[in-house]
């Protein structure tokens, strides 16, 4: 099943923590990586007295439901030195569960498609980078994100994917 998976940092050196995380998820013979975005830079959504966040999107060919997915990027939240003592404060990763091909949940554990996304520049910027064509609500995602505003915001960072910090 293809999933759309947002991936976030703003608490340590953030592109090796993307980097390494990516790179775990790759361990598991249920991942396949399809696409990944540049890394962006964001300015804090919500609570804004923190440092500025790195964000990319990733999707993947996950083999198993959305709820075993997210189960996993959890896990791998956990090894990468997730706390969660303040809700959207700061953190060494965030990965959530964005989209997922014909999949819809409304649980205490799962919301899919996720909650906020599309309304989330951070999130949508990195989306129309490997999904141009993405359409959500009968809207096409480079509308959505003229409509939203704050993408000049997200601002791409001359970074890989290849590491060279
Ligand atoms: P946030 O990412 O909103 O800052 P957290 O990552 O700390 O918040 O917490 C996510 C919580 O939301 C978890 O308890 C998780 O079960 C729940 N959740 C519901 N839907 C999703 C989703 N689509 N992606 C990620 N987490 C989700
Ligand atoms: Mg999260």
């Amino acid at each position: 099943m293809k999933y759309i998976i947002s991936m976030g940092s703003n608490l340590g050196k953030s592109q090796e923590i993307m980097v390494n995380a990516l790179r775990d998820l790759e361990k598991s013979s249920r991942w396949k990586t399809l696409k990944k975005s540049s890394f962006y830079r964001t300015a804090p959504w919500g609570k804004t007295d923190q440092p500025d966040f790195l964000n990319a999107v990733i999707e993947t060919e996950w083999d198993g439901t959305p709820e075993s997915l997210l189960r996993f990027l959890q896990q791998t939240e956990n090894r990468h030195g997730r706390t969660r003592e303040i809700h959207w404060g700061p953190r060494t990763l965030d990965l959530d569960l964005i989209y997922g091909e014909n999949e819809e949940r409304n649980t205490k554990f799962l919301t899919l498609p996720h909650l906020f996304f599309w309304d989330r520049p951070f999130v949508l910027v990195p989306l129309e980078e490997v999904e141009p064509e993405f359409i959500f609500k009968e809207q096409k995602i480079h509308d959505r994100i003229m409509e939203i505003q704050g993408y000049e915001e997200v601002k791409k960072e001359p970074a890989s994917w290849e590491g060279g910090w």
